[in-house]
């Protein structure tokens, strides 16, 4: 939070854990039929009748995962939200309800922890989930944020990593590369303010990347249209690592290889070009950068025409037998081994 000197912070000890949780929570409306009870008892209360439910969690450690010099924290709110919603996607099922639990330093006022909070009631309603509950707690330093998310399928529309066959495509939402790239800029940014905090930066150029770093969107969209098209994915896996280390998640446990071509990785024009700025190859922070919250799935080549003129899905290889590996067909047609760490590691 940029704070401001004329400005009066109400200190966290003011408010006692009661006030504070009644304090952060008291906006959040329940919406969902599933719900029976949130906020206010020793648990929640779910009813999901004959749906399946999906649980997942994730941790963010200030220092390690979000660094608040350009993270606002209203972002970063809008952030652990998304990336949980982004595993629930991953299933194929729909998000439901979060909790969220925090542990925070007293060098945190009241307002830090509005905005915060702010950023998960926009996830919340543009996402359409409940605040279910949480736990608060105190930290000796930093701010963590951890967000459980629900969510519910139908028994027989979940999808694993683990079903992918021989010649099914390879396909991926959206395009790669660009959150990985908003954090490059942010961090330079971050070092130019450091040697003179005058110095105002110019983000303009970088307005799609740096949200892409800051603000990312879990692809609820991806689950509805293909289920719009009827379309049921093999298998599915969001990309948080990058595209690399996700295709050998979803080939691992599918037992079966993978052609990935080069030239069908969709990179937005602001990627290539921040790119060609930074003297990197756009190819390997596409495979390697992470963060890019886009589901990457496999389907059967028979529902390739239901898919082809989509402008949200790009196919970018081929399921192959295991024995034939998994590999990056470059644009020079040259077959590399695709590595969890990328190819550009095991060149020289
Ligand atoms: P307990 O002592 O049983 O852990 P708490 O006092 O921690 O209960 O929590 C009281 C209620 O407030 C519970 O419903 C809990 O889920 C919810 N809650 C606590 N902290 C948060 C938070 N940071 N965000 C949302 N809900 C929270
Ligand atoms: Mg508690």
């Amino acid at each position: 939070m940029i704070e401001d000197k004329n400005k009066q912070y109400t200190k966290l000890n003011d408010l006692g854990e009661f006030g504070l949780i009644e304090h952060l929570t008291k906006h959040f409306k329940i919406k969902r039929e599933s719900t029976i009870k949130g906020v206010g008892d020793d648990a929640a209360v779910l009813d999901f009748k004959e749906k399946k439910v999906v649980v997942t969690t994730d941790l963010l450690v200030e220092g390690v995962h979000f660094d608040l010099s350009y993270m606002p924290l209203k972002h970063l709110g809008y952030k652990a939200v998304m990336v949980n919603l982004s595993d629930v996607y991953a299933m194929n099922a729909k998000a439901t309800q979060i909790t969220v639990s925090i542990a925070v330093s007293n060098r945190f006022p009241l307002e830090a922890l509005e905005e915060l909070y702010a950023g998960i009631q926009t996830a919340v309603e543009i996402y359409d989930v409940d605040l279910i509950g949480g736990d608060t707690t105190s930290s000796t330093t930093g701010l963590l944020i951890s967000v459980t998310a629900i969510g519910e399928v139908a028994e027989g529309e979940v999808v694993y990593r683990n079903g992918a066959k021989p010649n099914d495509l390879l396909v991926v939402s959206g395009d790669l590369g660009g959150a990985y790239m908003g954090l490059q800029v942010l961090e330079r940014e971050k070092e130019v303010y450091k040697v003179n905090p005058n110095n105002q930066p110019d983000l303009e150029p970088y307005t799609y990347i740096v949200e892409r770093q800051l603000k990312p969107e879990a692809r609820k969209d991806i689950v509805k249209l293909l289920s719009d098209l009827d379309v049921k994915p093999t298998a599915m896996i969001d990309i948080s690592d990058g595209l690399s280390s996700e295709i050998m998640h979803i080939c691992k446990q599918s037992d079966v290889g993978c052609d990935l071509y080069e030239n069908k990785i969709p990179l937005d024009p602001q990627v290539i070009s921040t790119c060609e700025e930074f003297n990197m190859d756009s190819t390997t922070v596409a495979l390697n950068g992470g963060e890019d919250y886009e589901l990457l799935f496999t389907v059967s080549q028979d529902d390739f025409p239901k898919i082809k003129a989509n402008p949200n899905l790009s196919v970018i290889g081929f399921i192959k037998e295991k024995a034939a590996g998994t590999h990056l067909v470059t644009r020079a047609e040259t077959r590399i081994p695709l590595k969890a760490q990328g190819w550009k590691n095991f060149e020289d």
